[in-house]
């Protein structure tokens, strides 16, 4: 049998490790447009923060994947995939047979259409190569502007700052992170993000990249302008659709796939931040390893079914630790919130409930009780006799099941 996997992302990786504990004899190939070989993509906030030398960042020693007979071919990238003759056309010419296909394409980190979006000095970060591009300008220009208050934004907004460079964050919402917080939990988080020296400006589109060729700054909707020698556009991911639509395979956000990780086409998966399942494109970590996992299953015929992930996010910003999980703004009948707020403390405890059953929550301040706040969200645990008692920092997490 061959396997045939498109993308040495995590996702596609991940899916060729576990082909290979599955079955010890079948052909796993991975074509792949990096050169580089897997590395783990908040490794490069650590490269960029300085804090992790760029030999560290790869996930596998040198020569992993051909001790698991893994054949990689690094800056290879599919260009067709032609399901007629189960080939996939590479470019350069070869094309080669697929008995399975998975699709590990990834996204690729959005461009917002601002005029001057393309001048010398603005950035993205999505790989490896986007990192050494920008910390060579790094290396000369200081005053960093970020597009973008999400997580992205905020984590590179941290790793840049402690390399003692002075930064903004720009954000077009009325608060940061959007998406996970509420505008209180925000409110606090602005605070702390400001004390450890980040400018934040929120509600503010962004108009125009200025400059002569080079960045200069940025103008606002509201006339305002701020002055920058590098932009970094942290503004959401696209998922990588284009070798789907291409072969005619069904495409929404991202490439459509049933619970078994099935894209339209019969012999074709999908999987990670590619891929679009019950309406939902994940574009985080947990969701890209578990279809992975299950994908590879289901290429061998081993039937496994995918019931989607529970979207968890945790990160530690200027000393707070943050955890978002699951329905955070759900609101309305039969849902009901509990709050515990210590601003001074930087403390933001919240719970969402639907019908008695945790449903979401935004555990800010503490790393305590985080870990399991999650794990009961993620099982839709019904916590109606204790949701008082949650909130409590003694409360211990063992008196529920
Ligand atoms: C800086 C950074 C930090 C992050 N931190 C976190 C975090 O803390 N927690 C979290 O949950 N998520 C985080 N994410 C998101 C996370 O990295 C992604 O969800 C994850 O990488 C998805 O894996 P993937 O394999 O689906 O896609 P990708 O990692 O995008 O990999 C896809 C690969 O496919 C390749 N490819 C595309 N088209 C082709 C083609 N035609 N032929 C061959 N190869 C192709 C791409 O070049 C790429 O190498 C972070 C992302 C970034 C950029």
């Amino acid at each position: 049998m061959n396997a045939v996997i498109v993308g040495s992302g995590l996702a596609g990786t991940i899916a060729a490790k576990t082909l290979r504990e599955l079955r010890p004899d079948i052909r796993i190939e991975i074509l792949g447009e990096e050169r580089h070989p897997y590395y783990p993509r908040p490794n490069l906030i650590e490269y960029v923060a300085g804090r992790m030398p760029r030999e560290k960042i790869f996930a596998f020693p040198e020569g992993w994947a051909a001790k698991q007979r893994i054949g990689m071919r690094p800056g290879a990238p599919a260009v067709r995939i032609r399901p007629d003759k189960n080939v996939v056309e590479v470019s350069g010419g070869d094309a080669v047979p697929y008995d399975a296909l998975l699709l590990a394409t990834g996204a690729r980190a959005a461009r917002p259409p601002v005029p001057g979006i393309d001048k010398k000095g603005v950035f993205v970060l999505r790989t490896l190569d986007d990192a050494d591009e920008l910390l060579a300008h790094l290396g000369e220009h200081r005053r960093v502007a970020i597009l973008g208050g999400g997580l992205l934004g905020l984590e590179i907004a941290r790793a840049i700052r402690s390399r003692e460079a002075e930064v903004d964050v720009v954000e077009f919402f009325d608060r940061l992170l959007p998406r996970q917080l509420d505008p209180d939990a925000a409110a606090i988080l602005k605070a702390q993000f400001e004390r450890s020296g980040i400018a934040v400006r929120l509600g503010e589109t962004t108009e125009e990249v200025l400059g002569n060729g080079e960045v200069r700054g940025l103008r606002f909707g509201s006339g305002a302008t701020l002055g920058a020698d590098a932009v970094i556009v942290a503004a959401g991911v696209v998922p990588e659709t284009a070798l789907a639509r291409e072969a005619g395979l069904e495409v929404g956000r991202g490439v459509l796939v049933d619970d078994r990780l099935r894209t339209s086409c019969p012999g074709v998966f999908a999987a990670g931040d590619a891929s679009e399942h019950a309406g939902r494109v994940y574009g985080i970590i947990p969701a890209a390893f578990e279809q992975a996992r299950i994908a590879a299953h289901n290429m061998l015929g081993l039937d496994m079914p995918y019931a989607g992930t529970v979207p968890a996010n945790t990160l530690k910003v200027a000393g707070l630790h943050v955890t978002s999980v699951g329905e955070v703004h759900a609101a309305g009948p039969g849902f009901e919130s509990l709050v515990r707020s210590d601003p001074g403390a930087g403390l933001y405890k919240k719970i969402v409930l639907r019908e008695g059953r945790l449903v979401g929550a935004i555990w800010m301040g503490t790393k305590k009780g985080a870990a399991e706040i999650s794990r009961l969200a993620a099982l839709k645990k019904d916590v109606e006799r204790r949701k008082a008692d949650l909130l409590e920092e003694s409360f211990d997490f063992g008196e529920i099941q």
